[in-house]
């Protein structure tokens, strides 16, 4: 018998690791100078606050891992991130105290999906919620701080698409006209777009299918049935995001995957040569009844998610990030007993005043803990001999430049300090 990972999930190894915390933690950052604040909402949540009646993308109804737990109660793995976070932003009142509450958030995800290339059944978003403003500037926030996050990553390959779809009643009137054009063709749609037809027809406008592309190339497009508003607040938006000098694209087949989208609706791609068919890096919009739905006062809302795991890929893909190699200010080596008692006295001491160290545990030889302590990536050897024992020094040897000095145990610290700063 043997033990598998779950179909379409990953473990990140530990040499990995380390460019994930780097990604969240520059996340982070970022979020915070645009005065996003973080919230954490759990990974299950009762299934109705995911399969809500108006929203019937695949995404939702397919997709989703939903289960029963003991008591029987319907629970459902989060899917993305923005009915959560509305969810605790209206059980938790965050409206009351300010006109705009700006959210982020970094976590799991969870579609039961076809697996393949940057496509998984586990996998990780971070992304905004920015809530109580219909401000066309808002949404040009919201996008730099989109194109902020790849840009100032250091990725250059990728394009912003933007579009709208208007207010409610523009993306009715559009729907029912592309339903319109579309229904003499269904014979001829893919099966996927067959079904869309009913539940979801926008997505057939941004169908991969080639006999889809050739059937939608005349088709009505959102742009065409925006309201007067609709119109004005897409304009504004344009103005703004070319103030700031944001490179973009008006896409007008640009549509999201998810129903609760409504005005201006955006996406950023890899354009990388062999990033695969999933070049969506992140993508979101406008959402204007959410909170409603969910039972709060009417507020309007813009967020958007990227994936991680694309992030790290087109990361690597450019050579912005690369492996992150092991690193050690010092290891101990040692060769009996005292002074392998005396070294894990020395290492708690360097460890407490901020120096990365380690020792050997597994009575290796000499050769052995070099080999170690060079996988490790130690700057510094500290060797410690039956004399050194004898006369309170240790022997430190740079491991790059192979000098050895002797320095007494009282000047360890200094030294490793001294030795640090010259690095
Ligand atoms: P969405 O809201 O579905 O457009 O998702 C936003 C971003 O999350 C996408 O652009 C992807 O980068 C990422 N993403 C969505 N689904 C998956 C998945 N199954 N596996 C990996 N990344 C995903």
């Amino acid at each position: 018998m043997s033990f598998n990972k779950v179909k379409g999930t990953y473990d990140v190894l530990p040499n990995e690791s380390k460019n994930w915390v780097k990604l969240e933690n520059y996340v982070r950052n970022l979020y915070n100078l645009f005065n996003y604040q973080e919230i954490r909402t759990p990974i299950i949540e009762y299934s109705n606050v995911f399969h809500r009646a108006s929203e019937g993308s695949d995404m939702v109804i397919k997709e989703t891992y939903n289960f029963k737990d003991r008591s029987n109660r319907d629970l459902t793995l989060r899917p993305e991130g923005t009915a959560g976070s509305i969810r605790s932003y209206v059980e938790n009142k965050l409206y009351v105290n300010n006109g705009l509450t700006k959210l982020f958030y970094i976590g799991p995800n969870f579609r039961y999906e076809r697996p393949q290339k940057g496509r998984f059944r586990q996998f990780m978003q971070f992304g905004v919620e920015a809530l109580g403003s219909n401000d066309p500037r808002l949404d040009s926030e919201v996008i730099e701080l989109a194109y902020q996050t790849i840009n100032q990553l250091g990725l250059k390959q990728v394009s912003v698409k933007i579009n709208s779809l208007g207010d409610e009643e523009s993306k009715l009137n559009f729907r029912k006209n592309l339903v319109d054009y579309l229904m003499p063709f269904e014979s001829k749609l893919s099966k996927d777009s067959k079904e869309r037809l009913v539940n979801n027809p926008l997505r057939i406008l941004d169908s991969k299918d080639e006999g889809d592309i050739e059937i939608t190339k005349n088709a009505p497009l959102p742009l065409d049935y925006l309201s007067e508003s609709s119109k004005k607040h897409f304009e504004q938006l344009i103005n703004h995001l070319d103030n700031l000098n944001i490179p973009y694209e008006v896409d007008k087949k640009l549509v999201r995957g998810l129903d609760y989208y409504s005005e201006t609706v955006f996406e950023i791609h890899a354009t990388t040569d062999g990033f695969g068919a999933q070049n969506a890096l992140g993508g979101g919009g406008r959402y204007q009844n959410l909170v409603k739905e969910f039972g709060g006062p009417e507020t309007p809302g813009i967020g958007f998610a990227f994936g991680m795991e694309r992030l790290l890929s087109a990361l690597e893909i450019e050579g912005v990030y690369n492996k992150v190699e092991n690193s050690l200010d010092a290891y101990i080596i040692t060769f009996n007993e005292d002074a392998k008692n005396l070294a894990l006295k020395i290492q708690s001491n360097l460890r407490l005043n901020g120096f990365t160290v380690d020792i050997n545990y597994t009575n290796k030889s000499f050769k052995a803990q070099l080999k170690e302590a060079l996988n490790y990536g130690a700057k510094n050897l500290l060797i410690l001999g039956e004399d050194e024992i004898k006369n309170n020094t240790i022997e430190v040897k740079d491991t790059l430049t192979e000098k050895q000095v002797t320095v007494s145990m009282i000047n360890l610290i200094n030294h490793l300090k001294e030795h640090k700063s010259n690095e």
